[in-house]
């Protein structure tokens, strides 16, 4: 196969070996790849870190996997393009970053592109790197995730009868079934959490003020655990203004 060459996230990185780094990255428009780095941490004169680092961007040039060795390429080329250096002096930033790599990782088919996601993440390290909020940063690409990979939560109706859930009322919201149910689903609806209107409006205008950004996030959050069966990193985030019991 020939090589790929592409734009590219590291999103995990392993060590591997006395020499070689696995890594994880999300290429612009080859999808997330998992590709070992064979002697990437020999090459540090110029660098901060030794080898590849976490959170950075770069040129990539891979040869594909096959299916033998469970589809893990081999990078043949690095070219760093961003370190996002402010991420590494600021842990709120820091742990905001790992997060939405974490959940990206977790909820993303290996080797399917979405064009639109890698500029959300790209967009994301930028503004976290240039110190911007987190929690509103986070909720963004939480959005922008779901609505990627088309399990973006229907917030406009009862998603097992249909009924129109009215503005400006808060609503049971249905793990199971991703999306509103009616308070005469909800015993069939197995797992729901009654959500805020205000919270409501402000994920369905993609809006974010103070009050309603840490319960957004933790409903999201909950969601893709849902999604990826498994933990998030959400503890790392701002604990006093992240916490489900507030939704
Ligand atoms: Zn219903």
């Amino acid at each position: 196969m020939p090589a790929i060459k592409d734009d590219a996230l590291v999103l995990r990185r392993l060590d591997y070996s006395e020499s070689s780094q696995i890594l994880v990255v999300l290429t612009r428009t080859h999808g997330l790849r998992r590709l070992i780095a064979k002697g990437a941490k020999r090459s540090t004169k110029t660098r901060f870190v030794p080898g590849i680092d976490l959170l950075e961007r770069g040129w990539v040039v891979f040869l594909p996997g096959s299916r033998s060795d469970s589809h893990l390429g081999t990078l043949t080329e690095w070219l760093q393009t961003e370190a996002y250096l402010g991420l590494r002096t600021a842990l709120p930033q820091w742990y905001a970053a790992q997060y939405a790599a974490d959940v990206t990782v977790a909820a993303m088919e290996e080797a399917e592109p979405h064009v639109d996601l890698f500029d959300a993440l790209a967009g994301l390290l930028g503004a976290l790197s240039a110190g911007r909020s987190p929690l509103p940063e986070v909720v963004g690409y939480q959005c922008a995730l779901l609505r990627s990979l088309g399990l973006w939560p229907d917030l406009s109706r009862c998603v097992l009868c249909d009924r129109v859930a009215p503005p400006g009322r808060a609503a049971y919201y249905g793990f199971h079934q991703g999306g509103l149910v009616c308070s005469q689903c909800v015993p069939a609806a197995g797992q729901v959490r009654k959500v805020g209107a205000a919270v409501l409006t402000s994920l369905r205008e993609s809006d974010w003020p103070p009050d309603t950004v840490g319960p957004a996030l933790a409903l999201l959050d909950e969601t893709l655990r849902h999604l990826i069966g498994r933990g998030t990193l959400l503890a790392k985030l701002d604990q006093g203004k992240v916490g489900s019991k507030q939704v």
